[in-house]
């Protein structure tokens, strides 16, 4: 049985204040809420100490990035390592976000660096892949996926991955207001869990937690989140907006 996760990307918003008080909101919303949903919001890297001191065992904070350097620390100008987030209470790292892929050219290769330096320092890391339209539509958004998925979890161990979590988001979905539908996103979540038990075994493949990223509102997240192989969401507009992200939180305990 895999608790699910909904996840919010704030992205490049908010200014110090609204992150502080949208933090706060969450926080006191999720005392409310049902157990057995994890929950996690990755504000932009500035506020990310801070709120990690605010942060308690229902709401964990994430990075949206982190350095693919294995180095704890070095003449790495903008950069921070996944120690650091590490030792400021940081839980979990986005990596390989289709945003990180298109403006800053990351590849699998350099997104399975970011996963290795998550692992070494203990910080989870959520790692992104999807496929672009004109790759769905050709029909090979199944290959475009595995072949991600493949490249940037090479080399490594189930039990260095055991806390890995996958997020599929179909980039033509992100921020589109398009949503995937069920069967389509369900379609590549057991695509991807097939892989995983092919690479890692079976019990790893059981248990990895597979979130859907593309547009997911209050108003289509139960019926994302009922699909057996879909463990989450990571939201993005949606979880700007406290009321939502609740709602989808709630939409997942059900
Ligand atoms: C995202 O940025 O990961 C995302 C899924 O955004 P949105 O929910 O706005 O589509």
């Amino acid at each position: 049985m895999r608790t699910k996760l909904i996840a919010g990307n704030w992205k490049m918003n908010m200014l110090h204040s609204e992150a502080e008080h949208l933090f706060k909101k969450i926080n006191e919303a999720a005392i409310a809420l049902p157990k057995g949903v994890d929950m996690m919001v990755a504000p932009p890297a500035l506020y990310l100490s801070q709120l990690a001191d605010y942060s308690t065992s229902r709401v964990g904070v994430g990075a949206q990035d982190v350095s693919a350097r294995e180095e704890v620390q070095g003449a790495f100008t903008g950069e921070y390592s996944a120690a650091m987030l590490k030792s400021a209470g940081v839980k979990y790292a986005i990596v390989g976000h289709s945003e990180r892929r298109t403006c800053h050219g990351e590849t699998d290769v350099i997104i399975g660096r970011k996963i290795a330096a998550c692992v070494k320092a203990g910080v989870i890391p959520v790692y992104c892949c999807g496929e672009v339209l004109s790759e769905r539509e050709s029909g090979k958004h199944v290959e475009i996926v595995s072949d991600q998925v493949r490249t940037a979890l090479k080399g490594f161990t189930a039990s260095e991955l055991s806390h890995l979590v996958v997020a599929y988001e179909p980039v033509w979905a992100i921020g589109t207001g398009k949503t995937a539908s069920n069967e389509q996103a369900q379609e590549m979540h057991l695509a991807i869990r097939n892989l995983a038990a092919e690479i890692f075994g079976s019990q790893f493949a059981e248990r990895l937690r597979i979130l859907y990223g593309g547009s997911m509102k209050p108003q289509n997240a139960a019926q994302l989140l009922e699909q057996p192989d879909i463990d989450g969401g990571l939201i993005g507009g949606a979880s700007l907006v406290p009321a939502d992200f609740i709602a989808i939180v709630e939409a997942a305990a059900l």
